[in-house]
């Protein structure tokens, strides 16, 4: 049977871009369906509007530092509207560069949202459109809590939008997008109260990395609210109110904040997709209790296989609606495997596996590999740890109390490093090339036959004992 197109792909965010692009320059006919702007949720709303806001966010540490280093006090002033303007217009041009290297492509792209109608077919604004193969790589959205009031409440998505910038802004949740905001807003110079359930961010991550970013952000001044969670919200003349359980305490407090950010996880966009037409199968979360988007919690997914495939053959899905390494490198990874296996005669899997990630909190934090908790769960006694904690040299004269963690996880066994972990300046850049050794299967022995930069942070990897 012939169909429209040889591959029809719905969103055209990191994953379904790398894959539409990898497709056609196959030869495969490609179409691709968006409903919102072109470039996905780190293009548009994530990942790089948030870098650029901690690069803005980064000016008000420096000033400070300056002065130890001779140069006089600055006084500055922030304008919000100027920033978000910038980023804005940011997100524009990259929007229409994406829109740009598809046509280049020859891709086809279709600005509407698209629905499945059985394995083969999707609807685009009433129109009935056949496919041989389709790729589902929608993302996700980020959830609110169960909670009344929570539509008082923004995600991570409204930030870039505040018609102001709030003087109190309380964020809820510790994951990448809490922390990430807590530090750029209270960089801008708001007052930050950042509100945990357990007394520590970044679940997950190595417990130096989580203590070294912790006691750096109250060392700078934001409150952290710990083993507390949100009840209720209300507007209030001042803003809007929070009322809080905390943990072993019987009454409940409030505080009260101009803005609210909720950052509690993301759930897949699979709502009035279609699948069950298709025949896609989703893990779904039967908790009532969890939050949810649309019906779907932060633990639904689109089941998949190692090459991306749905339960229904010629349907994949790839990036976060698959819930696997949430991820733009991983979905554009995963993309890109699925293209040059279906159109390029390479079959290939990608691999999950040592996947780098970074926090750009401030100080920043990033990781490749195991947790020495993860280490130790596995290997027990064998787990063997080198860890550096000190004063970088750039704070010899600022007189800020600021640390450097460098850590490297090892296999006692065999040598081999099975985790590097870092807080401090530059963290994601430096990790980023380790992460290469550490792929690489690198023993500590080859980080200690390597010479050091010196002066730098980064030879103390090559310098641990
Ligand atoms: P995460 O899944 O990273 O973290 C959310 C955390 O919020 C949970 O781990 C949990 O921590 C806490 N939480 C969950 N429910 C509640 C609740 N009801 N009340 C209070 N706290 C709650 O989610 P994010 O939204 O931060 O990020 C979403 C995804 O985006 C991540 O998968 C990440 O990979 C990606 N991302 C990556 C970035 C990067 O690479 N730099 C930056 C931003 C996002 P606990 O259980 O400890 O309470």
């Amino acid at each position: 049977m012939a169909y429209d197109y040889d591959l029809f792909v719905i969103g055209a965010g990191s994953g379904g871009l790398a894959a539409s692009k990898r497709a056609a320059s196959y030869g495969a006919k490609v179409a691709i369906a968006e409903g919102d702007l072109v470039g996905g949720t780190c293009v548009i709303r994530g990942c790089v509007p948030k870098k650029l806001m901690v690069y803005a966010s980064k000016f008000s540490h420096l000033y400070e530092d300056a002065v130890g280093y001779g140069w006089s006090k600055v006084e500055s002033s922030f304008d919000w509207q100027k920033l978000v303007t910038a980023v804005d217009n940011e997100v524009m041009r990259l929007n229409q560069l994406h829109i740009n290297f598809l046509e280049k492509a020859g891709v086809e792209l279709i600005k509407s949202r698209a629905t499945l109608l059985d394995p083969h077919t999707v609807e685009v604004d009433g129109r009935k459109i056949t496919a041989d193969k389709i790729l589902i790589a929608v993302g996700g959205e980020a959830v609110k809590p169960n909670v009344p009031g929570a539509e008082y409440t923004v995600t991570s998505r409204g930030m870039f939008h505040l018609q102001e910038q709030p003087k109190h802004l309380v964020v809820i949740g510790a994951g990448y997008i809490a922390v990430e905001f807590a530090c750029i807003m209270h960089g801008l110079g708001s007052q930050v109260s950042l509100m945990i359930r357990t007394d520590r961010i970044l679940k997950g991550f190595d417990d130096d990395v989580r203590s070294g970013i912790q006691d750096a952000m109250t060392q700078h001044g934001i409150n952290i609210i710990c083993n507390s969670e949100a009840k209720k919200f209300e507007k209030v003349s001042e803003g809007i109110k929070i009322t809080f359980s905390e943990k072993g305490k019987d009454t409940e407090s409030t505080i009260t904040a101009d803005a609210v950010l909720v950052a509690i996880g993301r759930a897949p966009n699979l709502a009035e997709l279609g699948l069950e037409k298709a025949g896609v199968e989703t893990i779904f979360c039967e908790d009532e209790e969890m939050p949810r988007l649309h019906g779907y919690s932060v633990n639904c997914a689109i089941t998949v296989d190692e090459y991306s495939r749905t339960s229904q053959p010629n349907i994949f899905a790839v990036g976060d609606c698959t819930n696997r390494i949430n991820l733009t490198p991983v979905a554009i990874g995963e993309g890109r495997a699925f293209a040059d296996t279906e159109f390029g005669n390479n079959s290939r899997i990608f691999s999950h596996q040592d996947v780098a990630s970074a926090v750009f909190s401030q100080p920043e934090a990033a990781s490749v590999g195991i947790s020495e908790a993860e280490a130790r769960q596995k290997l027990g006694d064998a787990v063997k740890t080198y860890r550096a904690r000190f004063r970088p040299m750039f704070h010899s004269f600022t007189g800020a109390d600021e640390k450097v963690t460098v850590k490297l996880v090892v296999d006692g066994n065999t040598d081999r490093v099975l985790g590097a972990h870092m807080v401090g300046e530059n963290a994601a850049e430096i990790i980023q090339g380790i992460a290469i050794a550490v792929k690489m299967g690198a023993t500590k022995k080859d980080f200690d036959a390597t010479v050091g930069i010196h002066p730098s942070t980064a030879e103390e990897f090559v310098t641990l004992r």
